[in-house]
């Protein structure tokens, strides 16, 4: 039996069945899976997760999935919150924390959203996607593409696709197609191609099933943290799926009962050459103004306009979550000192959710008790053009001289967290 009972519409509040895949509400707008809550309160205690594999799938009675449903999985979610014992309480943050999604399959979190994505479309019979992307999209869900016997096309700009992006894609069998022109370019020839060909194009909250996927990062927060959420959660935010899945997620482990009515304070991370929706928060309105000339080496946040802008702000206003803008240099910085003090490798986007968090604590936005959680969305390892390196070759004649280096720097003794 499955607590999966049908498509809603965010917001004209009309409903659909499950047994067909459906983008967007007829009035436009994104749909949202719902679920039988008041019986999973009654019928499923959170103690019963608890014993399952620690992937994403232990939530699965919140998955909009049939419970004898097969389901394409290569061991996503269930990622490790890993404390900044250094830099947190050297930036009086003791209780700083990174949600590492950089250890997901494909070595980004768009992994979930594409599990899920990938599975629903194969039990639907769906089996031919194009997928427009700017940053990691195109290889997860070429990866579980593969996995489920799916064809995928993945459209991605010539000028800024990572070479990490393009190479897995072509590696997982993905037909990859370069764009040469703007992103908006790139999402109205990929509509176009899938219309005329009868391929379904997959965008963010343009179909309901990545969502699902994403949520799953608020359960585990939840979970994680022993059932209390933290008291603050920033996150790099492109098209805002996770944003909007986290909240989603919260509302629905509070109907079934797994957590109070507690919640963090969501807030946004753009970098300063693309923050739509930094700006959006800071003007008060319900939805965002296209970013103009959007320039930073930040792929995860190259969204001009996210699809669902509205449900973004709304979660970080209900949140009472702000958003901040941080520079290219400063992420750089950040993600240089993340890898040196704590020896984590983590994506421009995750050092720029970090970085985002000190400036909050600085400003006074976060207090010195406050339990705080960045995502690092991806591993550094995607991203290998961002290191410059000038390394010495010694020849197999010679010997290698090992007194040249400079002395490791003195280091402050972690505080306990
Ligand atoms: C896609 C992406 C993001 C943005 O995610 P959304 O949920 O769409 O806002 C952030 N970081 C990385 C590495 C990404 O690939
Ligand atoms: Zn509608």
């Amino acid at each position: 039996m499955s607590y999966y009972t049908h498509l809603e519409c965010t917001a004209c509040g009309r409903t659909h069945p499950t047994d067909r895949w459906l983008g967007v509400c007829t009035c436009g707008r994104s749909l949202f899976a719902r679920y039988d809550l008041a019986r999973i309160r009654a019928e499923v205690p959170r103690e019963s997760v608890t014993h399952r594999s620690p992937t994403m799938w232990r939530y699965r009675e919140l998955m909009p999935f049939g419970r004898d449903e097969s389901v394409v999985t290569m061991g996503e979610g269930y990622t490790p919150i890993v404390p900044l014992a250094l830099v947190g309480p050297a930036c009086g943050l003791p209780r700083l924390f990174v949600k590492d999604e950089g250890r997901n399959p494909t070595g980004v979190f768009k992994a979930r959203g594409a599990a899920v994505g990938v599975s629903k479309a194969r039990a639907l019979g769906i089996n031919r996607l194009i997928v427009p992307t700017v940053g990691s999209g195109g290889s997860a869900w070429a990866a579980y593409g593969a996995r489920a016997g799916l064809e995928i096309v993945v459209t991605m700009p010539v000028s800024d696709a990572p070479m990490i992006a393009r190479k897995d894609c072509v590696v997982t069998g993905a037909h990859v197609v370069l764009i040469d022109g703007t992103t908006t370019d790139l999402f109205r020839m990929s509509q176009r191609a899938a219309e005329r060909n009868g391929w379904t194009p997959i965008v963010a909250l343009q179909e309901p099933f990545r969502v699902e996927g994403k949520k799953t990062m608020g359960f585990e927060l939840a979970e994680q943290f022993g059932w209390e959420l933290p008291d603050v959660v920033l996150y790099p935010t492109g098209g805002g799926v996770g944003l909007i899945g986290m909240w989603k997620a919260f509302e629905e482990l509070e109907a079934v009962g797994w957590i109070g009515s507690k919640r963090p304070r969501l807030v946004a991370v753009q970098a300063a050459g693309c923050a739509p929706i930094v700006r959006a928060i800071r003007n008060g309105t319900e939805a965002c103004e296209p970013w103009e000339g959007m320039n930073t080496i930040v792929p995860g946040v190259k969204v001009a306009k996210a699809f669902a802008d509205w449900l973004i702000l709304k979660a970080i206003r209900a949140s009472g979550g702000t958003g901040v803008a941080v520079d290219d240099p400063e992420t750089l910085a950040m993600q240089h000192r993340l890898a040196l003090e704590e020896g984590l490798y983590v994506s421009p986007e995750g050092a720029m959710t970090v970085a985002a968090a000190i400036r909050l604590r600085e400003s006074g936005a976060i207090g010195p008790h406050d339990t705080v959680v960045a995502f690092n969305t991806a591993t550094g390892m995607r991203y290998p053009h961002l290191v410059r390196d000038e390394l010495p070759i010694v020849h197999a004649d010679e010997e290698i001289v090992l007194d040249g280096f400079p002395k490791p720097r003195a280091r402050v003794t972690p505080a306990t967290t």
